[in-house]
């Protein structure tokens, strides 16, 4: 018994017991205790370790001058370094992996067979004499003789862009001060999108933000993500986000260990893409693409096998909270019980993808927008990377049912040319499906989906929605009141064109928008109806009040009206607005005309109307899902969609179901975005086949 207890509490850090199960026996013949070979061609369940960021042994080694491995940027062992990023095929073998080209020397080799040494079976294990090295180019690319690393602090502490390279990617690096900052945006053509910092620990990360113990744990656990923390001082490092919330991480690499060292504390770190490509990860891509953007690059000759971004995420509820479920997590599955080989996949614009084997579900990384040739190409490969890894053969397909998504045009002809079933999966049931999945829930529940858009079963768009039901199928319970977008895409930037359609179908003025550009023509559309589908997507709901609240007329991404609302909204402001629920042919509608005629009336501040539009939201959703519950019987409510990433909602809707006698879900191991789809996809697929 001692034995089991200790195979629980005190294994290797990385292992993953995922189920134990003994027999007691009585005494055996035997004299002594070795660890026999595997019995040949037995087939292994062989599960990939994700990255693993640097352990506190080598962490202290690096920094040990009378170490071999003092200073040496690809120091690792077997509880730490580069895994999913550098393998290329099972089973996990040096040779299978872009270690390949840096033969062992004795050394390593000898810690490599020592069942005692913390380096027995790392297979990248490596030191100055056998492994990878870095260099430094300018930004010509030519190369600039001395310490690498120090050439490339240097640089940064002058100000400069430094391309560096990571385990699944290339960032950009720069001081966190505003004109570096401000310099880096206009190069990376990226205005608005929030950039994450490095720091060099979590003392450091205190110095900006509020860290709390779950917080701490977070950044430090090995997986160490981008944990999103509270500012100290909300309106502080604009430079980095316009709202009050910051992205940090630490160092995972040692290479980024002795990037931070010393003088240096702190470094923006941001993925090095072009608008919307995959990260890059090649060197000679990096030189070519970062012309002009990087004043400096610190490479190293071990190649990126697999792309990976730093994964993203906010403690909430004291669990993890997934915004981009990547690095460190990826490629280890989650636990569903699903028994087939099945794909899922996905979305479009927050692409991923999901597949299965009897008790596995296995989410790709973040991909981002398929919709850029690049990013298609290496989902595609991707699929086929993943189902090599582990020996998947999909019996079915799963695809959303927006006939336009490119994934679902992947499926269709995997499915032809397969000829195995292929199933359309409506966006919203994927998303509930998610977060049923992501909970362990079988059975029927209520979904409350607030997403930005999805391709709803009667050919409109929907993301307000109530679904009841489960993985077998769902009954659309409760809505929004559709909203009619002038021009159709053309409102998901030009929030305005939202603002007014919502003042004029609540009977509003809409005169405060007459100077925008295409005003007569917008009010035309909206008037006739010509060219305005209709939207009951909830960010649609945000994006227009935005508008409306004077903050923004035009967003530079989607579900940034939602993101604008949530920075403005004055967390102290308790009051709201009146708002209706209405039966249309039998699914309880919310509607926001009531409330967008108050909005418009108060002449309070923005920040006091932005919150008291979302608490309108919190107390109509609550009224309406207790509503919902009573008729349908169903108490437990998951949440998911893309609107869940708001805080502000996410601090308040909960506790407000709870007072209504529901019991509440929300994610923790997938994304509450259309990165999470795939595993819901994944989980109606089986349920349905
Ligand atoms: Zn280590
Ligand atoms: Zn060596
Ligand atoms: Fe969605």
């Amino acid at each position: 018994m001692h034995f089991v207890e200790e195979l629980k509490y005190e294994h290797p850090p990385l292992a993953l017991i995922e189920n134990l199960e003994y027999t007691e026996v009585e005494p055996g013949d035997y004299t002594g205790f070795e660890i026999i070979e595997s019995a040949a061609g037995a087939r292994m369940e062989t599960l990939v370790s994700p990255d693993v960021g640097i352990c506190a042994d080598c962490r202290r080694e690096l920094l040990d001058p009378t170490d071999r491995r003092y200073r040496y940027p690809f120091i690792n062992c077997t509880n730490c370094g580069p895994r999913f990023t550098i393998i290329k095929s099972v089973p996990y073998d040096r040779v299978s992996t872009s270690m390949a080209d840096f033969p062992m020397c004795p050394d390593c080799g000898r810690e490599f067979r020592d069942i005692r040494d913390r380096r027995y079976h790392a297979q990248p294990d490596c030191c100055p004499v056998c492994g990878p090295r870095c260099f430094y180019l300018d930004a010509g690319g030519r190369a600039i003789p001395g310490d690498a690393i120090e050439l490339a602090r240097e640089d940064l502490k002058a100000g400069k862009i430094v391309c560096v390279k990571g385990l699944g990617g290339m960032h950009l690096a720069c001081l966190p001060l505003p004109e570096t900052v401000e310099e880096l945006r206009r190069r990376k053509r990226r205005d608005e999108k929030p950039f994450a910092v490095m720091c060099r620990d979590t003392d450091c990360a205190r110095a900006i933000c509020r860290v709390t113990d779950g917080e701490a744990a977070a950044l430090e656990s090995f997986r160490k993500p981008i944990v999103l923390l509270e500012k100290l001082e909300p309106n502080s490092l604009a430079q980095l986000s316009g709202n009050g919330s910051v992205g940090v991480m630490l160092p995972y690499t040692p290479l980024h260990v002795l990037l931070l060292g010393g003088d240096i504390d702190c470094l923006v770190m941001t993925s090095a893409n072009i608008s919307e490509t995959p990260i890059i990860s090649d060197n000679a891509e990096a030189l070519r693409a970062l012309r002009g953007i990087a004043d400096g690059f610190l490479l190293h000759n071990r190649d990126i096998q697999t792309k990976c971004d730093d994964s993203l995420i906010r403690i909430y509820a004291g669990r993890d909270y997934p915004l981009r479920r990547s690095r460190g997590y990826v490629p280890y599955p989650v636990t569903v019980p699903v028994r087939r080989m099945l794909l899922a996949c996905g979305a479009e614009q927050k692409a991923s993808f999901c597949l299965s084997k009897p008790g596995h579900a296995f989410p790709s990384q973040h991909m981002g927008d398929l919709k850029n040739a690049e990013t298609l190409d290496n989902w595609e490969k991707q699929i086929d990377h993943f189902a090599g890894l582990f020996d998947i053969v999909p019996e079915a397909i799963a695809c959303d049912k927006h006939p336009d998504y490119l994934s679902t045009a992947y499926a269709e002809e995997r499915a032809e040319a397969e000829g195995i079933p292929l199933l359309r999966i409506q966006h919203h049931h994927a998303h509930m499906a998610a977060c049923m999945a992501d909970n362990s829930l079988s059975g029927e529940c209520l979904g409350l989906v607030w997403d930005g858009t999805g391709f709803g079963e009667d050919g409109t768009i929907w993301g307000g929605e109530v679904l009841a039901g489960g993985y077998e199928g769902f009954r659309r319970v409760g809505s929004m009141r559709p909203i009619p977008l002038a021009g159709g895409d053309a409102a998901i930037g030009d929030i305005w064109r939202v603002g007014l359609s919502l003042m004029l179908g609540s009977g509003c003025d809409t005169a405060r928008f007459e100077r925008e550009s295409g005003y007569d023509t917008v009010l035309r559309m909206l008037e006739t109806g010509v060219n305005s589908p209709l939207s009951s997507g909830m960010g649609r709901l945000f994006d227009g009040v935005c508008a409306i609240l004077g903050i923004r007329g035009r967003t530079s991404y989607e579900g940034q009206g939602a993101v604008l609302l949530e920075a403005a909204a004055d967390a102290r402001e308790a009051g709201e607005y009146p708002f209706e629920l209405y039966d249309a042919g039998g699914v309880l509608t919310l509607d926001w005309r009531a409330v967008v005629r108050a909005l418009c009336a108060d002449s309070a501040a923005a920040g006091i109307r932005a919150a008291r539009f979302m608490n309108t939201l919190v107390s109509a959703a609550a009224r309406q899902l207790a509503g919902l519950a009573d008729a349908t019987g169903l108490r437990r409510v998951v949440l998911s969609g893309g609107v869940f990433q708001n805080m502000y909602i996410m601090k308040r809707l909960p506790e407000r179901l709870r007072r209504e006698g529901l019991e509440v879900f929300a994610h923790s191991r997938v994304s509450c975005n259309d990165e999470g789809i795939s595993l819901g996809q994944l989980m109606i697929l089986e349920a349905n086949i």
